[in-house]
């Protein structure tokens, strides 16, 4: 601490992401990255990028980033707004949408950055239990007023929340801007139209959706993200995007990032190698005395019939297996473990073997 700082920053408590590095011999299963590499488009058109066009400054709104998006949705431009990976999109969210006089509500096992943002942008909120099986129950946010945000698949649980309980839990919190995290729903193994609240878009004013390109299309490193939604809530985040930073997607990116959209065919391709090496993974652990929570994500959370968690974790950091374990209660017990490719999966089944 030093007393240079303001007493503001003195209180801050920052997220803390899962641990980078580590070098080549680590199985890294930690921050649920794609053990995949981006399309092949993506490697073309970052080789012929124009280092020159970098004099200039990026499109400020990213339009054809932003078009790109929308047409990919089969949206309107003005129901995409693009930002730095979704961590800056959720900060303006946060910033623009919940700063209201009621608590905002949130699950209490949820993405970790939420509490953060909160105390950043001076948000009241309200920690809402998790079921007893780790499900979201609709009815406890029916009436809120502050907003609502949760992650659809949930992290770290990997558990869906059903579209229709999406549906219901919009309806019942209309006065409420209500923020779904979807950063992990190309993981689910039904079609998007039946799982994302994608499809509600068109029927519910206050819902916003966030999603990433850093998990399901292997571009973590590049820091792109978007968020779906009504004008309306579009263009507050546009309003805080402009007082805040007026290029968040620089040209690069950009040109990556729409890359990456133009190759459905490798984008589907790798989506079904991840669900297929999940369903192998759950079966192997199963077989190793652990039981699986029904994941709908690229990573899985498991616990040992006899095992101590944390046990296991440093048995497995000790032979460079890097997976996450989250010293909380309800899932102390809990490993989250991200899907790797096939030769990742081998080798932490190995060393669980020889722990
Ligand atoms: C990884 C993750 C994000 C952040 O994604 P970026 O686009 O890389 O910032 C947001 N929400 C959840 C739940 C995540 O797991």
């Amino acid at each position: 601490m030093s007393q240079l700082w303001s007493q503001f920053v003195r209180e801050l408590k920052p997220y803390v992401p899962g641990a980078q590095g580590g070098g080549e011999q680590v199985v890294k299963l930690n921050t649920n990255e794609n053990p995949y590499p981006p399309s092949p488009r993506v490697t073309e058109v970052l080789r012929d990028f124009n280092a020159g066009d970098l004099r200039l400054y990026p499109q400020p709104e990213s339009d054809d980033l932003v078009k790109t998006i929308a047409r990919y949705h089969g949206l309107n431009t003005d129901q995409v707004f693009v930002g730095n990976g979704s961590d800056e999109i959720l900060a303006h969210a946060f910033n623009a949408l919940f700063r209201r006089n009621s608590p905002l509500l949130f699950p209490d096992l949820t993405y970790s950055f939420y509490p953060v943002y909160c105390k950043l942008f001076d948000i009241a909120y309200k920690k809402v239990a998790l079921d007893a099986s780790f499900q979201i129950n609709v009815a406890d946010y029916a009436g809120a007023t502050g907003g609502i945000v949760f992650a659809n698949p949930n992290a770290p649980t990997s558990l869906l929340l059903a579209q229709h309980a999406l549906r219901d839990l919009l309806a019942s919190a209309p006065d409420s801007a209500v923020l779904v995290d979807e950063a992990y729903i190309d993981f689910s193994s039904a079609p998007e139209s039946r799982a994302s609240a994608i499809a509600l878009l068109n029927e519910c004013s206050n819902l916003l959706v966030t999603r990433t390109l850093s998990k399901s299309r292997s571009l973590a490193g590049l820091r792109v993200g978007y968020a779906l939604g009504s004008p309306e809530l579009i263009e507050a985040l546009r309003r805080v995007k402009n007082s805040f930073n007026s290029y968040p997607v620089d040209a690069l990116a950009s040109a990556l990032a729409i890359a990456s959209f133009e190759d459905e065919e490798y984008f589907q391709a790798m989506r079904q190698r991840v669900l297929a090496e999940r369903a192998r993974l759950v079966d192997a652990l199963r077989a190793r005395g652990f039981e699986a929570l029904d994941s709908a994500a690229n990573f899985l959370m498991v616990r040992h019939s006899s095992k101590k968690a944390r046990g296991i974790y440093q048995g497995l950091h000790a032979k460079d297996v890097w997976v996450r374990y989250f010293d909380l209660p309800r899932i102390e017990n809990y490993l989250r473990i991200s899907v790797g490719s096939a030769e990742q999966n081998d080798a932490l089944l190995d060393a669980l073997d020889t722990l």
